[in-house]
């Protein structure tokens, strides 16, 4: 067994590092982070600020101790600077300067992701905040507890901007929210669902501004506004969330990547290097949607790359199954969630999409407690009867449902599978024409 070296140790660090201390023996693994904690769910941020959960006591999992305690060597607070991929070694700083250089067998890339920054004047004034790390999300918090912080500009309705929105309006400020596309969760979501959210955000006292890309932020000492194609509007703070590019820059000149600068992997996680790995946001994932190289940053893929990784660093040929993309998503109690392919990305990536959908009561109507309208719509390409994307929505949690379809993509199935696919029926769960397999028979 062999040296080892993984740079990051969040999601994707961790899950590698854990495959390999808990099933390998003998290997010396070294673990470098330029952040003081690891493990971060980030998903909490929104919960916490919105104050719908204690504390952030439980959004760790991992830390020091724990791989420690395992026999891996951490190194926190310790950057990476310098790769020297022939000599196989990495150069880091620890906080206070202190050069730190180690050789490897082998090496794990996991340096994650960055927040996005468009090229807008003003980004740099006080109170523009970023949502990313946990000292993020704390100083949002922070700034919230102020008193003149009145009026709140998010500044992109992706998933994590839509989060946000929801939790600075339970604190109880004004709270405008631009994007640039026409809705919210555009990437996701066909306008059906959309539309849903969109009037969800706006029935809870959020205005919207879609279709208005920012362009710049007023201010210098501290925010007063900002401004778009269609006008001026005052603000006291401004959250960035307008998406992530992979953090690459260890590897970019030496390694193969996506045009967006993703280190592009095999399904082994191996790069274009031998013996170099990388793992999570800052490399590629494969759609099984799409049959090609995606960039898709989200923590299950970051898990799941770090355990294919962990296993194949160690000599154990696993490969990864590929992935759809599958999220969720719920706000102010409004539960979407989907996988695969919108039809607008279906279309761009050159299928023929047609729709089946359904629209119905979750359990039969004689059931009257917990028993919400349910909307269901399944994206097939009419050449090949193929799945290619699934979208669901209720206040009621119907995200089990999601991964079926999620296995279906990858699978490759047929639209004309689902119709008289055997699916239970209890009233206290479900119709006995339950909305899959009415939404499957009305495919045409
Ligand atoms: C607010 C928010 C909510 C989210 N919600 C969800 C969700 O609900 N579901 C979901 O699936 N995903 C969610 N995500 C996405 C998810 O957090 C990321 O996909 C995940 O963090 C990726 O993990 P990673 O380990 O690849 O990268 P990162 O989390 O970016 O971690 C990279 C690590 O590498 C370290 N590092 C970077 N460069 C160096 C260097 N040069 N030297 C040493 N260390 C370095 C960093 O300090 C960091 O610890 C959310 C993200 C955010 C920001």
């Amino acid at each position: 067994m062999g040296k080892i070296v993984l740079i990051g140790a969040n999601h994707a660090g961790t899950a590698a590092a854990d495959t390999i201390l808990d099933n390998y023996r003998g290997n010396d693994l070294v673990i470098f982070d330029s952040n003081n904690n690891i493990s971060y769910l980030g998903c909490g941020t929104a919960l916490y600020i919105g104050k719908q959960i204690d504390g952030t006591d439980g959004l760790f999992y991992s830390s020091k101790e724990k791989l420690e305690a395992k026999g891996a060597k951490v190194y926190m607070e310790s950057e990476v600077s310098r790769v020297d991929f022939d000599a196989k070694k990495v150069c880091a700083a620890d906080k206070n300067g202190r050069e730190i250089v180690e050789n490897y067998e082998k090496l794990i890339i996991a340096t994650g992701s960055l927040p996005i920054t468009p090229p807008i004047k003003g980004l740099d004034t006080p109170n523009v905040a970023y949502v990313k790390r946990f000292q993020d999300g704390q100083r949002i918090n922070a700034l919230l507890d102020r008193a003149d912080i009145k009026t709140v500009a998010v500044v992109g309705a992706g998933y994590i901007g839509v989060e946000l929105a929801e939790a600075v309006q339970r604190r109880g400020r004004e709270i405008l929210l631009f994007e640039e596309a026409a809705t919210s969760l555009s990437t996701y979501y066909d306008d059906w669902f959309t539309g849903d959210m969109d009037k969800t955000l706006a029935d809870n006292g959020i205005k919207l501004h879609f279709g208005e890309p920012v362009q710049e932020i007023e201010g210098g000492d501290k925010v007063r506004g900002v401004v778009t194609g269609k006008g001026k509007y005052q603000a006291d703070m401004v959250i960035m969330a307008i998406g992530f590019r992979p953090n690459s820059a260890l590897g970019r000149d030496s390694l193969e990547t996506l045009p967006n600068g993703a280190y592009k992997v095999s399904k082994k996680q191996e790069t274009s290097k031998r013996d170099v790995y990388a793992i999570g946001d800052c490399a590629s994932v494969f759609s099984n949607a799409v049959e090609q190289s995606a960039y898709i940053a989200l923590a299950t893929n970051a898990v799941r790359s770090g355990i294919v990784a962990g296993h194949n660093v160690c000599g154990t040929p696993i490969e990864s199954a590929g992935v759809q993309g599958s999220n969720g998503i719920c706000i102010f109690g409004y539960k979407m969630v989907s996988t695969g392919l919108n039809t607008e990305a279906a279309k761009k990536a050159g299928y023929n999409p047609v729709c089946a959908q359904f629209e119905d009561l979750q359990k039969p109507a004689f059931i009257r407690k917990d028993n919400h309208k349910v909307k269901i719509r399944i994206i097939y390409d009419r050449d090949s009867r193929r799945i290619l994307g699934a979208q669901m929505a209720s206040y009621q949690d119907i995200s089990m449902g999601i991964h079926m379809f999620s296995l279906a993509i990858e699978e490759k199935l047929t639209i004309d599978k689902l119709a008289l696919l055997d699916i239970f029926f209890l009233p206290h769960f479900n119709q006995p024409y339950n909305y899959i397999t009415m939404a499957a028979l009305s495919a045409v």
